[in-house]
């Protein structure tokens, strides 16, 4: 064999298993939990933001933040209001590409739509995004918080009441 074939043969060989390899890694992401490492760092970061708006608002602040792998996915994250009932969801799909912007970014500005509605306050100007929002959203310790989000993130339901 003369030796610019081998060197291919052997390009070929390790791309095919670098192939095989990122598909296996896709795999065990999207049937696996987030790691303990990532839902640690999670935890962490939702702490310091309960502890901010305790300190800024008063309020014992605490709400389920789940991570779904059903939000579609041009989502980050939503915050709704559901019958009086205020959750948080994080695209689980979103955490393989930066887990920490979803942490250290999308979890306050979600966060800051969450206290808009538990503060009665259901404008829907800009898609929530109003002054307001911005205001708590750097409050607690969000870094962006960027009012000209181009994504619709927040869901509002009241009793028979869907907007
Ligand atoms: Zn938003």
């Amino acid at each position: 064999m003369n030796k610019i074939f081998k060197v291919l043969l052997l390009i070929t060989i390790i791309s095919t298993i670098l192939f095989f390899y990122l598909l296996y890694q896709d795999q065990q992401f999207k049937n696996n939990p987030l790691s303990q490492e990532i839902l640690s760092k999670l935890e962490n970061k939702n702490n310091v933001i309960r502890q901010i708006i305790k300190q800024k608002y008063n309020i014992n602040y605490n709400i389920p933040i789940i991570i779904s792998d059903k939000l579609p996915n041009n989502l980050y994250g939503l915050a709704s209001y559901q019958q009086g009932i205020i959750k948080i969801q994080l695209n689980k799909k979103r955490f393989q590409e930066n887990e920490n912007y979803m942490i250290e970014y999308v979890l306050p500005h979600e966060y800051a739509h969450t206290l808009m509605f538990y503060f009665g306050k259901f404008d829907k100007e800009n898609g929530g995004h109003t002054k307001l929002w911005q205001q708590i959203c750097f409050d607690i310790g969000g870094m962006k918080c960027d009012r000209f989000v181009n994504h619709n993130d927040i869901l509002i339901e009241k009793i028979g009441d869907i907007y």
